[in-house]
């Protein structure tokens, strides 16, 4: 069993991390060839969603992995992650579309544009989450499912084989999101 994690830029090393203490094998992604590699799951990290899609696109990545989240491989989307997987983006421009929710870029605002709190998560339990220029779910359609909320905003999702968290677990010492997300693999 292996995770793909995509590498072209922002805070994959964290996840890295994070699997290397649940005891999962990882790879990075960085160009085609290593979609060739048997993939099980994959991890879209924080960083800059604009920056991620035009990657994406001009290392010819995009399409393959679209296929393969509609195709039901587990993904998981942190921040920018989220973004690139919301079917419409407030701020934003959709890239892989594949989850029925509209995501709000830099949702926090200047003021609050970086915070932490402890809050409960449904399937994981009350967790500590971290928010960098965050992202909020400003509404989620029929087929996805809401996990949290913070101030009255939604902060995660799932929809099938599809995680997303506004926050960012991997910044944290608690590892039980990527335990859950790594269930989902199984
Ligand atoms: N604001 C960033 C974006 O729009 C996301 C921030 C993050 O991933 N920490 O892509």
């Amino acid at each position: 069993m292996a995770i793909g994690i995509l590498a072209l830029q922002g805070a994959f090393a964290e996840h890295e991390t994070m699997l290397d203490r649940l005891g999962a094998a990882w790879f990075e992604i960085r160009q085609k060839r290593d979609l060739e590699k048997p993939l099980d799951g994959l991890i879209l990290p924080g960083g800059e969603s604009t920056v991620m899609g035009k990657l994406l696109r001009d290392l010819d990545l995009f399409e393959t992995l679209q296929e393969k989240i509609r195709a039901g491989l587990p993904v998981y989307g942190t921040c920018a992650g989220l973004i690139l997987l919301a079917d419409q983006v407030e701020g934003g421009i959709p890239c892989f579309a594949t989850m029925d929710l509209t995501a709000k870029r830099n949702a926090y605002g200047r003021q609050l544009g970086s915070f932490h709190t402890v809050a409960q998560m449904e399937g994981v339990g009350e967790i500590p989450m971290t928010f960098i220029r965050a992202p909020y779910i400003a509404a989620v359609g029929p087929k996805a499912q809401v996990l949290a909320e913070v101030d009255g905003h939604i902060v995660a999702a799932r929809q099938g084989n599809q995680l997303v968290t506004a926050f960012h677990p991997e910044l944290d010492e608690d590892t039980s999101v990527h335990q859950y997300f790594l269930d989902m693999t199984k």
